[in-house]
Parts: structure tokens; sequence; C-alpha cells
């Protein structure tokens, strides 16, 4: 004996509200037209949500060719780009790869970030650029500028400023501006180890076991915060010279069999002791003591300075200063 058929008349749907309504809408872009389904792009876009509540009242909009949505702020190939990531092929799904080229990936971005559509916007983000050899840093700081991506200007200013990729002054100036390429010279001053260490220009010192250093650049090395932001007094009683850390004179020095070399945990730099910091003035010691405010809540005497950065450093830097130009439109 066959179960009982259930009566559907008295069945209560469980899923009424959540199964999508396989509407299709009609697109048309320049010459072309393309068939969708409405929930595709109303879950993808809150833009195209709106877009159609908006053409609701327009009977039979976007539900033939003979009366398609005209979508006139994008061009025809980067649409069908944006369609094969939308209505992705059985293979697409299983191999998890679309088959798009680098400049259909750039079309499916420039749509996504016109239309909101954040997960397609992070998706291609991670189609594009992602091998050094892929482009060069100052071209991928133009894109970041033409598609406001945050992380890729962050990602090329990096790699200069690091000299992953070495690239001269003049092709910054020529492909950038002078205005960012004088940024990007001076961020690579300031952050990494280019410059940090200079011959002491005093006469009389033997210079060749002594290496000048930015007072303002030395870090606690346990938590790796900045030590001397303000002006400090030289302990010798003889001298009492006060140092100014933001001073563009060279402040301090150090003796060059002090140092160690740091690699560690994304750390590069030197390490050294406090007591091996001179004063630039009177060739002594420059401080008994350092005492760091940031270790714990109560004030630590530091036992290691460390001069050097961490990424985290240098985007904090690029972040700064390119801060109006990177907090206003830019994404991701
Ligand atoms: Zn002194
Ligand atoms: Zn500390």
């Amino acid at each position: 004996m066959s179960d009982p058929v259930p009566d559907v008349s008295v069945l209560t749907i469980k899923n009424a509200d959540d199964e999508p309504t396989w509407e299709v809408v009609v697109f048309q872009v320049e010459e072309r037209i393309f068939h969708s389904f409405r929930h595709v792009f109303a879950n993808a876009s809150p833009v195209f949500n709106d877009r159609f509540l908006v053409t609701q009242n327009d009977l039979g909009r976007g539900s033939s060719k003979e009366k398609p949505i005209v979508l006139d702020d994008c061009n025809e190939k980067d649409f069908a780009s944006l369609m094969k990531v939308l209505r992705p092929t059985r293979k697409h799904v299983s191999s998890g790869d679309f088959g798009l080229s680098e400049e259909e990936w750039l079309g499916v971005l420039r749509l996504s970030t016109t239309w909101e559509m954040k997960q397609i916007q992070k998706l291609s983000l991670t189609k594009l650029f992602q091998n050094e050899e892929d482009i060069s840093p100052p071209d991928l700081i133009l894109r970041a500028r033409e598609y406001r991506i945050r992380s890729w200007f962050v990602k090329a200013v990096t790699r200069i400023v690091t000299g992953f990729h070495r690239t001269p002054t003049e092709t910054l100036i020529s492909t950038l501006g002078l205005s960012t390429a004088c940024k990007i010279v001076d961020l690579q001053l300031d952050t990494t180890l280019t410059g940090a260490f200079g011959p002491h220009p005093s006469v009389g010192t033997p210079r060749k076991f002594v290496a000048a250093v930015p007072l303002g650049r030395l870090r606690c090395a346990a938590c790796n915060t900045l030590l001397f932001t303000r002006p400090i007094a030289c302990a010798t009683n003889a001298c009492r010279k006060v140092l100014d850390p933001s001073s563009s004179l060279v402040s301090a020095f150090i003796m060059s069999t002090a140092a160690t070399l740091c690699l560690s945990t994304g750390t590069i730099g030197f390490y050294f002791n406090p007591t091996s910091v001179g004063c630039s003035s009177c060739q002594k010691q420059l401080f008994p003591r350092v005492t760091c405010f940031s270790c714990g809540e109560t004030p630590v005497t530091v036992e290691k300075l460390m001069l050097g950065y961490t990424e985290s450093m240098i985007k904090d830097h690029i972040m700064g200063a390119f801060k109006e130009e990177l907090e206003g439109l830019y994404d991701l």
C-alpha cells in the first residue's frame, strides 16, 4: 500500500519568503541586450534594488527585449564581464575560476564599485595584481587612484619605500607627479633604514666607530613605541646640551659595535643598549637610563632600543602622508 498523498491545500509553505522569484529582467547596454533575473541584481546591489523600485511604475519595463531597462552608465564590454561573474557556468563554479582576463576583471571592478556590489568588488580584488610581476608599483598607484582602492595604494607605496622594487625618483616624478614623488622619497627616509645611520659629522671623533642616529626615531624594542618625542638634555653635567628630536640636525650617535641586527616577526632594524647612545655635542653617554611609558601600566626601564621598522609602521606613515587623499573616496 502506498503512502497517502498529502492534501496540498492544507499545507503551510515554510520558505515562501526566502525563495527567490525567478523573474526575468532584460537590460540594454549600448547596442546589446542582456537577460538575467531580477533577484540576482537586487540581491547583489542596493543600487539595482532602488532602480527596480523606480521602474516598477513603468509597466513592463525590463520584462522583454522590446522594452528593456537601458543602462547608460556603463559600456557593453564591462557589463558582459560582470554578467560572467553574476551568471557563472557550472564549470566556473566547480573550478572557482571565471576565466576572465585582467581587462575583464577591471571592468567587473569598475561596475561593482559603481553599483556597490561589495562581494563582487572584493572578489575582483583577489583576482587582480596579486603577483609582484603583474604590475609595477607606480602603475599600481595609478590604478589605485583610478579605482579608488586603498589597499593597492598602500601596497604599491610600501614596495617602493622598502626597496622591494627599485624605482628611480625620475620615474616616480614622470609617472606620479612631483608632489607624490616627494612624499614617497620622504617616507623612505623617515620610515626605513635608508638615511637612519650616517657618519658622525664632528671633527675629532673616531668616525669609523660611531654612527649618527636620529633621536626621534629610537623606539622601545619591547613595544615599538617612539621614546623621544620632546627635547631632552644631555645627562653629562658639563654639557647639558638640549637635543631636539624633531630637529633636522643629527642628535645622537651610537658605537657601531653596540648595534645588533634584528630580523624578527616582521621587524627589520637594529637593537642597541640605551647606555651606548652618545650626545652629539659632548660625545659622552647621553642618558643613564631610558623609561618606556607604553610597555605596561607602570613605567618600565628600557633594556633595548630599536631603530628600524615594521610593515604596520610603514602603513601608518603612508596613511598619514596621504591622509586627505586616502580618507576621501577610497574603498577597500
Ligand atoms: Zn652632551
Ligand atoms: Zn615599551
